[in-house]
This record gives structure tokens, sequence and C-alpha cells, in this order.
């Protein structure tokens, strides 16, 4: 018997329900797009898919439940010619993939990689609203309706942009804004200068990254930056905001000033990933987790939210798919703690034990538990 076969058996199970009795909501001009599924082993095991319409890729769904769903940014004009160079690039939607294993947290060391806590997802989340509100709608002028976000099924959330003068974006140009973004060659020295010993700098109402650097030293908590009497004493702080408000960032004396604030700026960047995810935006032909499909690897859904729900969003009860009616028997190798909505499970060691129907579908997907 191949290892996991019952297990791998019954999530197709559950996931063909589940595909069965939800309706889902497809992506615009779906029949422009490939379309790529996975299974247990690999997330993307067979592509150049084509659907014509919203009907054919339930149905499709519905028999064969992937594990894993992924449709092309790109569109094209024939989505399901090989290879990718006869399809015929029409244009792409330019996606934002942020993901809490980015942002380096010293969470990870309690729950290990692969695992998620509230910590990472609102650290996450807060990376999110910050590339929609301090980024896309002030720098790049992208209308809210022109955005869609999704939760990734996972660790992390997609922001989806599909305004009409983005879609033709070369990859140079993706690239260029992912550097924006995420304050690659940021420098210090153009936006800061002395006049005599007074360290001079950006102020709040200034355009592009040297206002988001002044309005950042005004909004954020500067222990460990400023002087600690200047951060608990009120008139001192107000005094140091008044002063940024002119350009004058020498009103708190600092010691080292020119250092302090250079690793200020430099932190100040949005966390997008390494190379292969800065991919994610730069390639043109990639393929993306399709929104409101299911994830292999949690059984969550990659829920759409509208953009004004994102931050009451939580991933860990808005995006559960499944039941918790059904208890179902499982042999638990290893897990942290897992919050489902209001609940609390684990940790658990080498243990059966009947967990609702989403915990469990959750600890198989994640290759830590086995059914009983
Ligand atoms: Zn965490």
């Amino acid at each position: 018997m191949i290892e996991h076969e019952k297990e791998i058996a019954f999530v197709h199970r559950k996931f063909a329900e589940h595909y069965a009795r939800t309706a889902l909501e497809v992506p615009e001009k779906i029949e422009q797009r490939e379309w790529g599924f996975g299974g247990w082993d690999k997330k993307i095991e067979a592509r150049h898919f084509r659907f014509p319409d919203a009907k054919s890729l339930r149905g499709y769904l519905a028999v064969n439940a992937p594990l894993y769903c992924s449709y092309s940014v790109a569109y094209y004009k024939e989505a399901d010619a090989r290879p990718i160079e006869k399809k015929g690039w029409l244009g792409a939607e330019v996606v934002f993939d942020l993901d809490a294993d980015h942002l380096d947290l010293p969470c990870i060391r309690r729950h290990g990689k692969g695992w998620v806590c509230d910590e990472c997802l609102d650290a996450v989340k807060a990376q999110t609203l910050r590339l929609i509100e301090d980024f896309l709608v002030p720098d790049f002028g992208v209308k809210e309706e022109e955005m869609k976000v999704n939760f990734s099924g996972n660790r992390g959330y997609h922001v989806h942009v599909l305004s009409e003068d983005m879609k033709r974006l070369s990859a140079y140009g993706r690239r260029e804004m992912m550097d924006y973004v995420s304050g690659t060659g940021l420098d210090f020295d153009k936006f800061f200068g002395k006049e005599g010993a007074k360290l001079v700098g950006p102020k709040p109402s200034d355009a592009g990254w040297a206002g988001k650097v002044a309005r950042y030293a005004m909004e954020r908590d500067l222990t460990g930056i400023l002087p600690r009497n200047a951060v608990t004493k009120p008139e001192r702080l107000e005094a140091f905001r008044r002063g940024v408000e002119r350009g004058n960032w020498d009103v708190v004396k600092i010691a080292k000033k020119v250092e302090v604030w250079r690793a200020f700026v430099d932190s100040l960047g949005l966390k997008l990933g390494g190379e292969v995810d800065k991919q994610v935006t730069g390639d043109v032909t990639k393929l993306i987790r399709a929104p409101d499909t299911l994830h292999g690897e949690t059984a969550l859904l990659a829920k759409r939210m509208k953009l004004g729900g994102l931050e009451k969003f939580d991933p860990l009860k808005d995006a559960v798919a499944f039941g918790s009616k059904n208890e179902i028997e499982i042999e638990i190798q290893a897990s942290p703690a897992v919050r489902f909505g209001d609940e609390t499970f684990g940790p658990f060691k080498n243990e059966r034990r009947k967990l609702p129907e989403r915990v469990a579908l959750y600890l198989i997907c994640k290759k830590s538990a086995k059914l009983a």
C-alpha cells in the first residue's frame, strides 16, 4: 500500500463533497486563463488546462477534487496551447504574494516552520494592509474596485491588481514595482542631510518614500530609537514629532543619529520574500492559487474578502470550509496548538484523538496525522 493512501483518498473525497455543494466565483475572463492542478506530492502536477466558463470549471473540480487549483495571472488568446510561447500573451494581472514565512518572526521558533499562530497571521495581515493603503492606492493610483484580496489558504494573502493600464506591464516594470514597495535601494542619503550639525530630513507632506519615512517616524513606537525618556514623556515625544513635521530631525538628541535613522529607513520596506516570491509578481506567466478554492496543505479556503473586510478577517474562522459536528478519529504524530474559531486544539504528540472534521482534515493535510 502507498504511504498515506487512505488519507489521500479521504481528502479527495472531502474536497469533492465541498466542490459539489459550493458555487465558487471564478476569475474574470476565465476563458483566457490557463489552469493547473496539484495533488498530495506536488502543488502543480498538470497544467495547460482551459475552461470556457464557470460551469465547466466547477464540474471539473467536483469530479477530480484537486488538492491545489491555480490559474494564470496572464490572459491568453489560446490558454491551452503549449508550450507557453504559443498561447498568445494578452496581458496579466499584477499579483502580490505576502506570506508570514517571509517575515522572520520570533514565533516561528515556538511553533516551527509550516505552522501558523495568531502572531504570524496578524503580522502578515498588517503588511497586506500597508501594501494597499500606503503604496497601491497613494503611489500607484490603484482604485479600490481594481483590487481583489484573498487569503492564500495557508500563511498569507494575495492582492490582485486588475487595472487596465497595469495589465500590459512588462516583467521589468513589475519588478520595479516590487522593488519600490519592498524599499530595495532606498537611500538614506537621498532623504537626510546636515545643516551645520543639525540633522534635517523628510517631512510627512513629502511625496513617495520621503513622506512615508517621516510619517512612519511620527506614527510608530520609537522605543529603542529615541532615548527612553523621549518615548515615555508625552511632551518630549510631541516636540520630536513637531520637529519632523518641519523636517527637523534633531529636536531630540540621539547618539549616533545618522546610523540610527539609517537603520530605521532600511527597516521600512515591505517584506515580500526572497527571489522566488518576487518572481510571482515579476513572472508574467505564473500560476497562482485560485481564490475560493481549497488549499491541500490546510483544507482551508483561499477565501476572497471585500477590501473593507480584510482588517477583521480571521482565516482560522472565515476561511474554514469544513464542519465541526462530524468527528474523525486520527493518529497524530506531532502538532503545535492550533486554533479554530474560538477553540484551541493541541499541542499533540503521538496520540490518538477524535477531533472535529475541520481540525482532523487540517492535521492530515499538514501530513502530521493519519486516519486511525
Ligand atoms: Zn507564529
